[in-house]
């Protein structure tokens, strides 16, 4: 049994798979509190529900793509089973995690969003290095900045650990704090390889919906 705060339909707003549409399963519980946290519904409110009731859920909908969100999914060791079971049935799996909780027992076949935690969001720290060596080809880094200490940060953060040589990062601008506009100029006169990323659904629906 998984406690799942919703499951809903809509276009996948962030990483590589941007645009498509995607069912949405989101977990109940984080172990953190983000200072722009958009999802504090997700902390407590849910209900258990097994497999077979998720995948009637998800099967309602036509597409081939999946988003395992939170909260922070990997709180329940039972999500580690549902992805695995999506997998099988040819579901293209996207997991969004902090990278607080270890990873190394995640389906290879799942695209692991490792979202590290910046000194803005009041979190930092919380990333587990660890989880770099579960990294594959799927995996994507993202970094939600805030200001231009966050930027300077993910900067050599990312350079430390080789992120820009291994894996697709992505830059997001923390929605409310910077501008796309001023992200994307930092982008291009700092000469970052970073992939700026929009968070399409809000620019859709804006901060509070979600889709259909
Ligand atoms: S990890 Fe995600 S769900 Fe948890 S507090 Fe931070 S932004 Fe919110």
């Amino acid at each position: 049994m998984i406690k799942i705060n919703e499951i809903f339909y809509s276009i996948q707003g962030e990483t590589t798979y941007a645009g498509l549409p995607t069912v949405f399963v989101r977990t109940t519980g984080c172990n953190l509190r983000c200072a722009y946290c958009d999802t504090q519904y997700s902390y407590y409110e849910g209900s258990f529900r097994d497999n077979s009731e998720i995948l009637t859920e998800i099967k309602k909908y036509s597409t081939n793509f999946v988003c395992i969100t939170g909260g922070e999914p990997l709180l329940q060791k039972s999500v580690l089973i549902l992805m695995s079971l999506l997998c099988d049935l040819n579901y293209k799996v996207s997991l969004e995690t902090s990278g607080s909780r270890i990873v190394d027992q995640v389906d290879p076949r799942v695209k692991i969003i490792l979202d590290v935690k910046t000194p803005d969001s009041g979190a930092k720290d919380s990333f587990l290095l660890e989880n770099l060596n579960s990294a594959n080809t799927l995996t994507e880094l993202k970094f939600v900045i805030c200001s231009e200490n966050d930027f300077n940060w993910s900067e050599n953060f990312c350079r430390q650990h080789d992120l820009f040589e291994k894996y697709t990062v992505l830059y997001s601008p923390s929605y409310g704090n910077i501008s796309e506009r001023w992200l994307a100029e930092k982008i291009l006169i700092k000469n970052s390889p970073a992939r700026l990323q929009l968070q399409l659904h809000k620019i859709i629906w804006g901060p509070h919906e979600r889709g259909v």
